[in-house]
């Protein structure tokens, strides 16, 4: 737990989140503004600033994340047609939130590349 970060906060249910799906280790929660009829966030609940700052010890964790993906993908119906997974890292790759996340977005085909 990091004081004053946001998804910390959703972690510790102090800051109130529509979650889908939980496990020891990560939490999935719809973006407040979805860019996809189906935008979920998961994170580990432990603080890891960005993909940036993780380390070797988190293998694990980070599989966890990559997982709990998976299984919201299945859950919302995205595993047969296809859905995105997005890390926004550091300044230029667009991360306001600094607590690492996965962007899972789906409902919709998407366009590549990103802006
Ligand atoms: P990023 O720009 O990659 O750091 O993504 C941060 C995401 O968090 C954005 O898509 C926001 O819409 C989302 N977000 C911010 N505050 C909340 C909140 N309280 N609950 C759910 N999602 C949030
Ligand atoms: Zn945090």
């Amino acid at each position: 737990m990091t004081d004053s970060c946001l998804f910390c906060s959703i972690v510790a249910r102090d800051i109130p989140a529509d979650i889908v799906y939980e496990t020891d280790a990560v939490i999935a929660f719809r973006d407040i503004g979805p860019q996809a009829p189906v935008h979920i966030l998961v994170i580990p609940k432990r603080h890891i600033p960005s993909l940036a700052q993780a380390a070797v010890e988190d293998a694990e964790l980070m599989g966890e994340v990559l997982l709990a993906v998976r299984e919201v993908a299945e859950r919302e119906g995205l595993a047969e047609v296809g859905f995105r997974t997005v890390l926004n890292t550091g300044d230029d790759g667009g991360q306001t939130v600094h607590h690492l996340h996965a962007h899972v977005l789906g409902g919709r085909g998407l366009g590549w590349p990103p802006g």
